[in-house]
């Protein structure tokens, strides 16, 4: 059934419905292929997908060119009008605050110099932010003292209405045919091989929890932070992490004012969004570099997400206060609402991992988003095509990897990596 090349017509099966496995849908489905399955084991959009959020940064500047330019390039199309519903370019403003590590400080000089005047931005994107002062005369809405707050705005940035816009792939997809199985009918516990062909295990297909057999001549496996419960192996070089978010309620005057604010990202605190414009809300995030889920199964041993997303730490819900104080302090006698905790694939150094799995035919994973992936909506697809198409990854930092490689010390996250099992969450013991 396993055939490495593929034909139009061969069936294709995406094992999640989340960011990546919705923009390969589309990619393979808008470019002609007629027999496209997904899965999933929630209707779009899932709650177990990093993606099911009311909003997420888009921005370009990375420290490394090669993201830089894939993010422009999934920008271009967040602008057409294919996205741009779910697109709000209002710009992002980076910085740190009075107390944040030099570490933090550093990327920041680091990634401003890179991408200054950087000729695929458009020019006057950037400015330089020293003080509060700088930053109350582009973000008039901030209140808040912001002492020692310096870094810069981008005005080629903005946000994605997340769900939203996860929801509306998915319709996309349903308009070109493809065929979509949630609920223990989508929910994969089983990849299925057949027997060995030239020493390799031909992947025919997946079992999901009814008992049902799917079976397809490609199985792509798009599982984010989850891919490790369903292929193990690849857990040396994932590690599912997770982050707090939170959300205050404004009323419609208060929305009314801080409509318009860029994303505000402060690298030893946190960040937020404008108010959304259905419900007022405005999320918040902690910064940190985030919580593991430690645990040993028979066959490895990974970091996995736990089974509750409710709550979040308490050491995150302070970095919040704190945020919100410095920048906002107009809303800080507001409970924080909707906290949650939110689970992506991290790998060393932050690269995807988009490759066919060693030993195996008709068997392509998508994983390591590493917390970067959702602005890549519109283009992860056809990354996620090439590979499938030319039977192999030729972009070396996307394959495959036999052991860790690559530092844990992330440039962009502040911090140490904990375990979840032992914070302290805010309004309940622990979580386990
Ligand atoms: C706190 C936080 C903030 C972030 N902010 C940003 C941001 O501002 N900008 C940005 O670009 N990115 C951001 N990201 C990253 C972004 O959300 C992820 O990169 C992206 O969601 C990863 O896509 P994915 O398809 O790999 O996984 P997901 O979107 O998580 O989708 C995985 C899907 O697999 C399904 N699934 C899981 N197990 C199974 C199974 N056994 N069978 C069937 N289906 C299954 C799930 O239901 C889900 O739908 C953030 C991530 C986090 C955690």
């Amino acid at each position: 059934m396993a055939s490495t090349l593929p034909t139009k017509d061969h069936s294709i099966l995406i094992v999640g419905a989340g960011v990546f496995g919705l923009s390969t849908a589309l990619h393979v489905a808008q470019d002609g292929y007629t027999n496209i399955t997904v899965l999933d084991r929630e209707p779009v959009p899932s709650p177990y997908s990093a993606g099911n959020d009311i909003n997420k940064i888009v921005r370009a500047e990375y420290e490394d060119p090669f993201y830089t330019a894939l993010a422009l390039d999934a920008i271009k199309e967040w602008e057409t009008p294919f996205w741009s519903n779910f697109y709000r370019p209002t710009g992002y403003l980076l910085t740190t605050s009075l107390n944040a590590p030099q570490k933090a400080r550093d990327t920041i000089k680091k990634s401003f110099s890179s991408i200054g005047d950087h000729p695929s931005f458009p020019s006057g994107s950037f400015s330089a932010v020293d003080n509060a002062n700088d930053i109350k005369r582009y973000l008039p809405m901030l209140e808040g003292q912001m002492d020692g707050w310096s870094g810069y705005l981008n005005r080629y940035a903005g946000y994605a209405r997340a769900a939203k816009a996860l929801e509306y792939a998915a319709k996309r997809c349903l308009e070109l045919g493809v065929r979509f199985v949630t609920g223990d009918d989508g929910y994969a516990v089983e990849i299925l091989f057949e027997s060995a062909d030239k020493g390799k295990k031909v992947c025919v297909g997946v079992k999901t929890a009814n008992g049902d057999i799917h079976k397809a001549a490609h199985t792509i496996l798009a599982l984010g932070a989850h891919i490790g419960t369903l292929l193990p192996e690849i857990s040396q070089q994932v590690t599912a992490k997770s982050w707090a978010v939170a959300h205050l309620q404004l009323s419609p005057e208060e929305a009314a004012v801080m409509k318009g604010c860029p994303v505000v990202n402060c690298r030893d605190l946190g960040f937020f969004f404008e108010p959304d414009e259905d419900t007022g809300l405005i999320k918040l995030s902690a910064n940190g570099a985030g919580y593991t889920n430690n645990i040993t199964t028979s066959e490895a041993q990974a970091s996995l997400p736990t089974a509750s997303n409710d709550g979040i730490p308490t050491e995150d819900e302070d970095l919040i206060k704190r945020l919100i104080q410095q920048a906002m302090p107009q809303f800080s006698g507001k409970e924080l609402v909707k906290k949650f905790i939110c689970w992506c694939a991290d790998t060393p150094g932050s690269d995807y991992i988009i490759d066919h799995v060693p030993g195996t035919m008709g068997l392509l994973v998508v994983a390591g988003d590493s917390g970067h992936g959702f602005k890549m909506l519109p283009v992860a697809g056809k990354w996620v095509k090439k590979a499938l198409e030319d039977d192999e990854q030729i972009i070396e930092r996307w394959r495959w990897k036999d052991k860790k490689s690559g530092s844990d010390n992330i440039s962009w996250r502040v911090g140490k990596v904990k375990d979840i099992k032992e914070v302290e969450f805010s309004g309940l013991k622990s979580r386990i």
